[in-house]
């Protein structure tokens, strides 16, 4: 099963994606902790990468596709995959069908994790006490968050257009909203 988790920062896609890699045994693949492994590797990508993910920016699209490009034509890919911290704007998502045009392997469904935003805020406020993520801290927060209504939101669209679109709510406890998650694959 080829899936896309769609959801503001904090939705909890991270959190949902590694339970739901274990019910359906396929890999689950964050750009953001690609990044973030990069950054901390302080690889060529990684220094690059950095100074944008502090700011709560998108890194350049072009970065970010090469290193989705690497992960999606590994050997384990073969079952399927979650997608998850991609695709982030338009542009990403019509370069993603494209690759996955040519591996022969479109997306099968878009799981879209619905959140408010004040709920948001208050969950990464909590994250970054307990995990002191440097991306955490208020100021960042409201930018990912803008980043994400005026550039990720339209991906949402993207898929609904292809009919590919399930859209699940994301507040209840971590297993219930695991099961819609799972209800929604059919
Ligand atoms: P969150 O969803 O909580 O913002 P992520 O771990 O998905 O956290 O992403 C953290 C940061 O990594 C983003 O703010 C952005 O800078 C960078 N990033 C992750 N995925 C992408 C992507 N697909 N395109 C551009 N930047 C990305």
């Amino acid at each position: 099963m080829r899936i896309v988790l769609l959801g503001p920062p904090g939705s909890g896609k991270g959190t949902q994606a590694a339970l739901l890699k274990d019910r359906i045994k396929v890999p689950h693949i964050s750009t953001g902790d690609l990044l973030r492994s990069a950054v901390a590797d302080e690889t060529p990508l990684g220094r690059q990468a950095r100074s944008f993910m502090d700011r709560g920016e998108l890194v350049p699209d072009e970065l970010v596709l090469g290193l989705i490009e690497e992960r999606l034509g590994a050997a384990d890919v073969q079952p399927g995959f979650i997608l998850d911290g991609y695709p982030r704007n338009l542009a990403q998502a019509r370069a993603l069908d494209e690759l996955l045009e040519r591996l022969e392997q479109p997306v099968e469904k878009a799981l879209e994790l619905r959140v408010d935003e004040e709920q948001i805020i208050q969950r990464l406020a909590r994250r970054a006490e307990e995990e002191g993520r440097s991306d955490d801290t208020e100021e960042v927060v409201r930018n990912r968050l803008k980043v994400y209504r005026e550039q990720t939101a339209p991906v949402s669209e993207h898929y609904r257009e292809h009919g590919l679109l399930a859209e699940i709510d994301g507040i209840g406890s971590i297993e219930d909203i695991n099961q819609r998650l799972a209800d929604a694959l059919g």
